[in-house]
């Protein structure tokens, strides 16, 4: 890497790289800039360059935050990364284009009503508890078949699966794991790969990665 290139254009090109290596063609592969806990200020220069996918893991904080941004770059695209509350669902689907974190049978179907109601369709991911972690969100994979049949029964458009492996060990198999679901479900799209392991991800088939912290620098601790 070289020293003058801008985290933007550092993540940018290890994803080229990664791409190349996993003969995958860039355009397969979204980069959801994870904002989360970072002020408009810290987030426009990204919309001033051109890039229009952000990932936010809170709905109020996201309410506080895009509108004034969404009215200045209307083509710009919200994604929900966080888990979500069945009573946030109708302000969820107001606001976000793209839901990564569905992962029970009631929120299938408060996100149903939601669109519903709102004439609307928001893609959403199904999230798997990958790694089977008491602390983490996202169905079982044994919860998943049944999980992803409601799903479809309930015309929500299906975007992918999503996971987060468990925290400091090889990332790898979990992420290929999720690729075998994928496949065994006849389901297309990947969410996966953070800031520490998006090329890996990339390689076992990510088609949308949520970096935050290798572009925007590290979050300070939670209030
Ligand atoms: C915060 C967050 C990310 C981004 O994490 P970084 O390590 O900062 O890249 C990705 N996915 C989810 C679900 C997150 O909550």
């Amino acid at each position: 890497m070289n020293d003058t290139a801008t985290p933007s254009e550092e993540v940018t090109g290890n994803i080229a790289r990664a791409c190349k290596i996993a003969r995958r063609d860039i355009d397969e592969v979204t980069l959801i800039a994870v904002s989360k806990t970072h002020p408009a200020g810290a987030i426009e220069p990204l919309l001033e360059q051109g890039h229009r996918v952000f990932g936010e893991n809170r709905v109020q904080e996201a309410q506080d935050k895009w509108p004034k941004l969404s009215e200045r770059y209307p083509d710009s695209e919200l994604h929900l990364i966080g888990q979500l509350q069945s009573n946030k669902a109708d302000d969820a689907v107001a606001l976000f284009d793209c839901i990564h974190a569905l992962d029970r049978p009631s929120l299938v179907k408060a996100l149903a009503k939601a669109m519903d109601k709102q004439g609307t369709q928001v893609p959403c991911f199904v999230q798997v508890n990958i790694g089977e972690e008491d602390q983490k969100g996202g169905c079982l994979p044994a919860e998943l078949p049944a999980l992803l049949k409601q799903v479809r029964s309930a015309d929500i458009p299906l975007a992918g699966l999503m996971c987060i492996p468990p925290f400091e060990i090889e990332p790898a198999p979990f992420f290929a794991f999720l690729r075998k679901l994928a496949d065994d479900n006849g389901v297309a799209g990947l969410s996966m790969g953070m800031s520490s392991d998006y090329e890996t991800a990339i390689m076992l088939g990510a088609t949308h990665i949520r970096v935050g912290t290798a572009l925007f620098g590290q979050r300070s601790a939670p209030k």
